[in-house]
């Protein structure tokens, strides 16, 4: 693995660089609101870059190409962890299906358009780092996927 000290601001914008073009994010309109100066955290770089991508394609997919993508980054208030916000205006999620969305092989998606692996990937990469991530949701109001990495993680 190649944990190298990362700014995660850089690495939000190149993912977000990689989609903001793709039909499919036409007329989503992405805010974004970096803490400045954040510390730099160690990371697998690629890695996490893909947790990221893969989180902010599913927001796409829940807002049918129209809504807000709203994407923060703040300092944890004991100032040990960096704390990413992505937020969509999606569908949501059903209580029932919350508790499964990091479940392997768990999809809402047609055959042949989800193959359900992707959240459970991003937690075990997560996981990995020695970090955290959640989802809260409101069915009809959207969904807020929160990832918390630590500034130093135990045993790295
Ligand atoms: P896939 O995208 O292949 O279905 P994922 O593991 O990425 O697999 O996501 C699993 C499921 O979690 C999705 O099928 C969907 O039901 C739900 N989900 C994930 N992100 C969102 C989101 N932002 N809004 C609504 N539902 C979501
Ligand atoms: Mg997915």
């Amino acid at each position: 693995n190649e944990m190298h000290p990362q700014d995660i601001n850089h690495a939000l914008s190149k993912t977000l660089f990689l989609v903001e073009n793709q039909t499919l994010f036409q007329n989503i309109s992405i805010e974004k609101k970096f803490q400045k100066n954040l510390p730099l955290i160690p990371v697998d770089i690629q890695k996490i870059k893909h947790v990221f991508m893969n989180i902010i394609l599913n927001a796409a997919d829940a807002m049918d190409g129209e809504g807000v993508l709203s994407i923060s980054t703040q300092l944890g208030l004991l100032k040990d962890r960096v704390v990413i916000k992505i937020r969509d205006t999606g569908t949501g999620i059903s209580e029932e299906n919350l508790l499964k969305i990091f479940d392997p092989f768990f999809t809402t998606k047609d055959q042949g358009k989800g193959t359900g692996l992707g959240l459970s990937l991003a937690y075990r990469i997560v996981e990995d780092h020695g970090g955290t991530i959640n989802a809260e949701s409101r069915v009809g109001c959207g969904t807020t996927f929160i990832i918390e990495l630590l500034l130093d993680p135990p045993g790295m």
